[in-house]
């Protein structure tokens, strides 16, 4: 159910096109621009577009359908209609549809960086990364599949048989973020089809091309029609309204800012929906005297250069003791100074652009308000002239009291403050209202695990500062969020729990 009309090849500005690589051009055009609704796509019922920018050049790469709440309606038609008839199939037979997906993305690996970097902008090496990371989420749910289970025993009082058996939790919106536009996509599918629920997935507008071709790729690895319905739009709120009113819908799982999680939450309510939330983070990243500097080093520029600082997961205060701060912000400089900054896809490029100009305006804010709060820039610290949302790679010394690193920084600023104490680290760490990564550079074991326990993280990396796995639980606490991805955990998010009691 491919009409050509609803194929890239209508692409508002052909002359806006990065490169003039042939390939670059057949891919892009093969990217499906509709809704996905019931296996078909096709145009936004009022036929608008949504152009869809190169961050790196400000210019429209192709344009996406632009759709509204009815097309929102239809899809939950469609996904409430196939939910029955879905949960019926065999975990087996969901799960070599997510095998074969696996494949298939990892088949066409190139083509999927290449669309992350030019929509997203992040260097080619990283969306490479990404596109693992993402395929990993297939292949973990295709083996979890078979595996969802029930349980028995008998009542303490040995009067009855007390049996669980597990469920799909039935229809879902899905609404992903912009940073990771197949990761964050495949963390939420791949489970819910491994469970058998039924979808409508609501991608960033910044970034829905490689969503597009993903659910593409899922119909092509024999996904029903109606399963996956996908609506792309430039108008979220008012859009997904309606279906959070709506009686068929019963899960809702979002990431995104806390901002926007708070206005989901407090319309899921209606109905009391299932929700996942995986929000914001503020993540600390401790580096203690004994920690191997190179090491520490090395996982800072990791944990907070990864997409250009553009992830929930983002180092956004670094924390280091003080008899090692000096030599730990000058190696950190070092290294920061020396990365190459530009378009995503350029080689040798490290550091990519920002997503838009309003990122760019936030970085130059959060450096001026370090400056105000007493912060001393070590390097960077500027927007870079020209074309694109570029922003020097930042690092600057400010108290580790500081208002401003409150703040989801978002960007390549890496603020280093200090601490005396191992209490003082761990009490400043837990100042936050958010509570998703955070990590530990130390040599010392007693001190990591008794550090690790304090912390109020969802998660702790720990000498490293890479640690997402689609084999582990990837979530917060506080105002980072409710539920779990991924891991053994991530297939219970879309799993509902029934209690049978039986006479004996
Ligand atoms: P955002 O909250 O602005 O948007 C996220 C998604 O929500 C987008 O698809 C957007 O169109 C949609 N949206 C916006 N307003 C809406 C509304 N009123 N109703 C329904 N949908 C609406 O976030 P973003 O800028 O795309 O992403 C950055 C944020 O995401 C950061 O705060 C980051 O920490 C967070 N994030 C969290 C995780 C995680 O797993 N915890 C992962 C990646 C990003």
């Amino acid at each position: 159910g491919q009409p050509p009309e609803c194929r890239g090849g209508e692409r508002a500005d052909r002359g806006g096109i990065v490169t003039a690589e042939r390939a670059a051009d057949d891919l892009l055009a093969g990217v499906p621009t509709g809704v996905l609704i019931d296996g078909v796509w096709r145009d936004a019922r009022g036929g608008a577009r949504i152009g869809v920018e190169d961050p790196s050049t400000g210019k429209v790469l192709l344009e996406v359908a632009d759709g509204d709440a009815a097309d929102m309606v239809a899809a939950l038609d469609a996904a409430a209609a196939a939910q029955a008839s879905w949960a019926a199939t065999s975990p087996r037979d969901r799960a070599e549809i997510l095998r074969r997906a696996f494949d298939e993305v990892v088949r066409r690996a190139d083509d999927f960086a290449w669309l992350i970097s030019t929509e997203m902008g992040k260097p080619l090496a990283e969306s490479a990364g990404e596109v693992r990371y993402a395929a990993e989420f297939l292949r973990w749910f295709s083996e979890e599949a078979p595996r969802i289970s029930g349980s028995w025993r008998r009542s303490p009082e040995g009067t009855s048989r007390l049996l669980t058996m597990k469920a799909p939790v039935g229809p879902t919106l899905m609404i992903t973020p912009w940073n990771f536009p197949l990761a964050m996509a495949t963390r939420k599918v791949a489970p819910a089809v491994a469970a058998g629920c039924t979808m409508v997935l609501k991608p960033s507008e910044l970034t829905p091309l490689t969503s597009l071709l993903f659910a593409d790729l899922l119909q092509q690895a024999g996904l029903p029609a109606g399963v996956l319905n996908v609506v792309t739009t430039s108008r979220a709120g008012e859009a997904t309204l309606p279906l959070l009113g709506d009686p068929r819908l019963r899960k809702l799982t979002f990431t995104g800012s806390t901002a926007v999680g708070r206005i989901l939450l407090s319309a899921a309510s209606e109905q009391v929906l299932r929700t996942s939330m995986e929000l914001g983070g503020n993540a600390p990243l401790l580096v203690f005297d004994d920690a191997d500097l190179d090491v520490a080093v090395q996982g800072a520029l990791d944990a907070k250069m990864r997409n250009v600082g553009q992830a929930c997961t983002a180092a956004n205060r670094l924390l280091v003791h003080e008899s090692v701060a000096e030599e730990f912000s000058r190696r950190l400089s070092a290294a920061m100074s020396g990365l190459v900054v530009g378009p995503g896809v350029e080689p040798g490029v490290q550091v990519g652009p920002l997503i838009d100009a309003r990122a760019v305006d936030k970085a130059e804010r959060l450096v001026d308000a370090a400056r105000a709060e007493g912060g001393e820039v070590l390097t960077g610290g500027h927007a870079v002239p020209g074309d694109g949302h570029f922003f020097e790679p930042t690092v600057l010394r400010a108290p580790a009291t500081a208002a401003f690193v409150q703040e989801e920084i978002f960007g390549p600023i890496a603020p280093i403050g200090t601490f005396a104490e191992t209490d003082e680290a761990v009490a400043l760490a837990n100042s936050s209202s958010y509570g998703l990564a955070s990590y530990v550079f130390s040599r010392d074991l007693s001190r990591v695990l008794d550090v690790v326990e304090r912390l109020e993280f969802g998660m702790v990396g720990v000498n490293q500062g890479v640690i997402s796995n689609a084999a582990a639980p990837f979530g917060g606490i506080k105002q980072s969020g409710l539920g779990r991805e991924g891991g053994a955990e991530g297939i219970e998010e879309y799993l509902e729990t029934k209690y049978v009691g039986l006479a004996p």
